[in-house]
């Protein structure tokens, strides 16, 4: 097939994955990603494939695709996307986030660049190879998994851990890198290989009902909550350099100016404040720092009664090797004296909600040197960097089995590295056709080099 083609069919099987709406919103009766199996098992069909879907959860189908391997000492190559997004705010964005729309060159929608458009991409590359007929020495498993967006419950964690088998493999491809940054050392490309653990809780504030007509020295839960979201947001913890922000600050080459106060775990704080480059700024932050956003509080009774309850819930992101206890150490630090104010340990019932460390893959392995040589052959001159990223992805389940998981994919320098970071998870979340064209192509490259 020609690329022309072939990224024709990215931009509308894409198209039609945002029509889907597979919306995650991380209850097991959401996503309802069976609804894209179903378009994708029609897509793959009649390609020679052996497609195999599973769905331990009514609704929440995930597809396999494979092309078996004729020498059992080659590699197995695992394409992974899911096919669930997250909620949007119709009213912030210009264009309708489930219409798919092409709009000069660009499709819309919530998913274009998490990560439907490579899911696309990865399965229009998977069907050319089998209607070609290629035989690789390796193995390639295409994976279209639900339930990225939630905990993995009813996708990859459940495959891991139900379906061996058919996952085992020795390296992973899928979210979210390459996207070029432009430096005066020519386009970098960041490959995500490690990502943030997950420490997601809620406090329960507690406090004594009364009449809200009289307020004076009533224990208002409320107003404990208010508190607490105000220390939450002016913690400050001792910033890490790891030694993937470490490689990925020397890979670009920044000025001193720069990649001294990145690499510089006491100035590095009011560094990422002060920098005009927001995107770097708060990933410079995140990237270093164990972080905790407090993001949604219910609570209260009635408009005129003191509340004796109020929840918050905090999203909590720990770095490598940092474990429960020493994110639990950093809540006491709020909480208590420590934090400067009232001891408020006593009034809050810490409940943690989910919790899955970080993980990173080592960054000297083949399959980085193949993602190097393929970009070399796609996008000439650019040269790729390691990243960690600061959202969890499925990566993580086959890390912890020893599988290198790499997160990559090829982007035109049309939406720039700030605007990336930004639609993740935001509005107006779009990605261009011309992308789609560059991920095609380095899939086909990649697998033909890795596997073939
Ligand atoms: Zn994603």
């Amino acid at each position: 097939m020609a690329g022309d083609d072939r990224t024709a069919e990215a931009t509308e099987l894409l198209q039609a994955l945002i029509r889907n709406a597979c919306v995650n919103d991380g209850s097991a009766d959401s996503g309802h990603e069976s609804k894209s199996v179903d378009l994708l098992a029609h897509y793959l069909d009649g390609a020679g494939l052996d497609v195999e879907r599973y769905e331990p959860t009514p609704g929440r189908a995930s597809l396999v695709a494979r092309i078996e391997g004729s020498d059992r000492s080659a590699p197995t190559l695992m394409l992974m996307g899911h096919t669930d997004v997250v909620p949007v705010t119709p009213e912030n964005w210009l264009h309708d986030p489930f219409g798919g729309e092409l709009i000069d060159g660009e499709v819309w929608g919530r998913g274009a660049v998490d990560m439907l458009n490579l899911t696309a991409t990865m399965a229009v590359a998977t069907k050319q190879f089998g209607a070609e007929g290629f035989r690789p020495r390796g193995t390639l498993i295409y994976l279209a998994v639900a339930d990225e967006e939630a905990a993995g419950t009813h996708g990859a964690e459940w495959l891991v851990e139900h379906q061996w088998d058919e996952m085992a493999c020795d390296y992973v491809l899928t979210e979210s890198g390459g996207m070029p940054v432009r430096t005066p050392d020519g386009i970098k490309r960041p490959i995500i290989v490690g990502e943030k653990g997950l420490f997601w809780f809620t406090l329960h504030v507690k406090g004594t009902p009364g009449h809200g007509s009289q307020p004076l020295r009533t224990d208002n839960a409320l107003v404990k909550a208010a508190e607490i979201v105000n220390r939450l947001a002016a913690f400050r913890p001792p910033a890490h350099i790891h030694e993937i922000w470490r490689r990925f600050v020397e890979g670009m080459n920044f000025p001193l100016e720069l990649s001294g106060p990145l690499l510089d775990p006491d100035r590095l704080y009011e560094f990422a404040e002060g920098l005009p480059m927001l995107g770097l700024a708060r990933q410079a932050h995140a990237c270093t720092h164990t972080t905790f956003a407090p993001t949604m509080a219910t609570g209260g009774l009635k408009h005129n009664v003191i509340p004796d309850r109020v929840s918050i819930a905090v999203d909590g992101r720990t770095l490598p090797g940092q474990d429960r206890d020493d994110a639990m150490a950093m809540l006491d630090e709020i909480l208590g004296p420590g934090s400067g104010g009232a001891d408020l340990r006593d009034d809050v019932e810490v409940e943690v909600v989910v919790e899955d460390p970080a993980s990173a893959s080592p960054i000297d392995t083949p399959l980085w040197d193949a993602l190097q040589r393929a970009t070399e052959a796609v996008v000439p001159g650019s040269v790729n960097v390691p990243f960690m990223t600061v959202g969890g992805t499925d990566s993580r389940f086959f890390r912890r089995r020893g599988i290198p998981s790499y997160g990559y994919g090829l982007f035109s320098d049309r939406i720039g590295f700030d605007e990336f970071a930004d639609m993740f998870h935001g509005d107006n979340e779009r990605v261009d056709v011309e992308s789609l064209r560059l991920t095609t192509e380095l899939w086909d490259v990649v697998v033909r080099d890795l596997v073939g």
